[in-house]
């Protein structure tokens, strides 16, 4: 299988060929076609199986395609273009996770983000401001945002829940809930987990929509 075969557009593939990537892993595979028709996906795939490309590729994708359909709120101070919202639990994963849509998007025009405690926050509000298509953050942060009125969810198409069992064990499960209630109800859900305790099936089921189902 190549990447072409996934139907995957010439920017992204350039991208990916800079990155050396000849094949698709088998979670990006089964992901990509999956998540590039719309649908929600429940994923259980560890970290190392290219979990990270396996939602980046067909976000960027996704949003390339959607491109000048979306408006902004001029009159608004708040941000409000942000239209993907990746959720992880520690600062070294979204930093990661950040790299790596700037790897694979940077023969796009989208513009991406990362936010997490433990810094100031004001450079990541002048970042904020430049316009954001892609936001990456940790629960915590990103609520101290919201709180604040700094950052508007109400265009987010596209929602990934990444490494949703050590969100639960960092308890970081109420800041989640608290931030998808800001999101709008109509969207595309993503959730990825290495593991599937009870707790994670019944969030699932919650906030998953007849999902595709991958196991890895
Ligand atoms: P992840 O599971 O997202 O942490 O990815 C693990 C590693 O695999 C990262 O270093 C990626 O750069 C690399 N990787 C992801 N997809 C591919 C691919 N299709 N071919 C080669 N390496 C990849």
């Amino acid at each position: 299988m190549q990447f072409e075969e996934l139907k995957i557009i010439p920017s992204i593939l350039k991208a990916l060929n800079d990155e050396n990537y000849k094949e698709p892993t088998p979670i990006q595979e089964k992901s990509i076609p999956s998540i590039l028709t719309g649908k929600d996906l429940l994923a259980c795939a560890q970290t190392g199986t290219g979990k990270t490309a396996a939602f980046a590729i067909p976000t960027l994708q996704l949003l390339c395609e959607e491109m000048g359909s979306h408006k902004t709120d001029q009159k608004s101070g708040v941000n409000q273009n942000i239209r993907a919202l990746i959720l992880t639990p520690t600062r070294e994963l979204a930093l990661q996770i950040y790299e790596s849509f700037n790897a694979y998007g940077k023969y796009t025009n989208l513009r991406y983000c990362v936010i997490f405690g433990g810094v100031p926050q004001k450079p990541q509000e002048e970042q904020l401001k430049q316009g954001v298509d892609i936001l990456v953050a940790t629960p915590g942060r990103l609520n101290d945002l919201i709180t604040q009125n700094i950052i508007d969810l109400k265009n987010i198409k596209l929602f990934i829940l990444d490494e949703a069992d050590r969100m639960l064990d960092m308890g970081f499960i109420n800041d989640v809930n608290k931030i998808i209630d800001k999101t709008p109800i109509k969207k595309q859900t993503l959730l990825f987990s290495a593991t599937m305790p009870p707790a994670i099936a019944r969030m699932a089921s919650t906030i998953l929509s007849k999902p595709d189902k991958i196991n890895i």
